[in-house]
C-alpha cells in the first residue's frame, strides 16, 4: 500500500492510498482537478472516497469526481449527507473496501461531526490534529478536542497521522513563542523552516515524534504548566488544553 499526497488550493493535502494493482482510496477530495490529474497520470483505478467533516475544502470535488467514476462509494459523517456521502459513519465503525481495513472514530472539535479513519500505520485526521498543532474549533468545545487528541494520542507511536493542511511551519512558529527553550520543538522547527524554504511538504508525521513537539499533546508536560503558571494556575490537563487554543488563536 503507498501513500501519496496530492496538494490542492494553498495548503490542502488530499491523500491517496494506493494498491499494487492500482486500486486507490481518496481522502478529502476538496479539488476534483488535482486528483482527477493524478488518475490520469498514473493509471489509477478509484474505488471509495472517505470524508473527514462537511467543510469545502475536504468535500468540495467529491460531485465531480463521482459523476466521472460512479461506482464510487463515498464514506463519511452524518453531516457530508449532503456533500456526497454515500455510506454514513459513525464511532467505532469499521470500514472495508477491498480488503483495506478502516476504523472510524468520532474526533469533534473543529466540527461536530468529524472523524478520523485509521487503517495501520495511517491515520487520516482531517482538520483534528496538525503537525505541531490543533484544528481551529469552529463547532466544537476545547474539551471535545481535548479528548479527541487523547484518542489520537492513543494508538500506536509509530502512527503515520496524515493531516489535511500544511500548517507545520506557523504551528512550531507558535509552539516555539510558548516553550523557546525546548531543544526538541528547537530542532523540529529548524527542519521544518528548511524543508518549506525548499517547499517541501511536512507531512505525513509519526505520532512519536509529535508527542515530544506537538505542544497540544503535552498539556501534563512541566514545562509546560511552569508557562502557564507564570500567567495563571490551572489544574486540569485540558484546561491547559483550551489555554493553548486560545493563545493560538490570538496568536500573530
Ligand atoms: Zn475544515
Ligand atoms: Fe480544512
Amino acid at each position: 500500500m503507498n501513500l501519496i499526497s496530492i496538494p490542492a488550493f494553498q495548503d490542502n493535502y488530499i491523500w491517496v492510498l494506493v494498491d499494487e494493482a492500482r486500486r486507490c482510496v481518496i481522502v478529502d477530495p476538496g479539488d476534483a482537478n488535482p486528483v482527477l490529474d493524478a488518475i490520469d497520470e498514473n493509471g489509477w483505478q478509484p474505488e471509495a472516497i472517505l470524508l473527514t467533516h462537511h467543510h469545502n475544502d475536504h468535500v468540495g470535488g467529491v460531485a465531480t469526481l463521482c459523476a466521472k467514476y460512479p461506482h464510487l462509494v463515498v464514506y463519511g459523517p452524518k453531516e457530508t449527507q449532503d456533500k456526497g456521502a454515500t455510506h454514513i459513519v459513525e464511532d467505532g465503525e469499521n470500514v472495508l473496501i477491498q480488503g483495506w481495513h478502516f476504523s472510524v472514530f468520532a474526533t469533534p472539535g473543529h466540527t461536530l461531526g468529524h472523524v478520523s479513519y485509521f487503517s495501520s500505520p495511517y491515520l487520516f485526521c482531517g482538520d483534528t490534529m496538525f503537525s505541531g498543532g490543533c484544528g481551529r474549533l469552529f463547532e466544537g468545545t476545547p474539551l471535545q478536542m481535548y479528548q479527541s487528541f487523547e484518542k489520537i494520542n492513543a494508538l500506536p507511536e509509530e502512527t503515520l497521522i496524515c493531516c489535511a493542511h500544511e500548517y507545520t511551519l506557523a504551528n512550531m512558529k507558535f509552539a516555539e513563542s510558548i516553550l523557546p527553550e525546548d531543544p526538541a520543538i528547537q530542532d523540529y522547527y529548524h527542519k521544518v523552516k528548511e524543508l518549506r524554504v525548499k517547499k517541501q511538504n511536512t507531512l505525513p508525521v509519526i505520532l512519536k515524534n509529535e508527542r515530544k513537539i506537538n505542544l497540544f499533546l503535552r498539556t501534563n508536560d512541566i514545562d509546560l504548566i511552569d508557562k502557564i503558571n507564570q500567567e495563571t494556575s490551572l489544574q486540569q490537563p485540558e484546561e491547559r488544553f483550551a489555554w493553548l487554543r486560545s493563545k493560538k488563536d490570538n496568536f500573530r
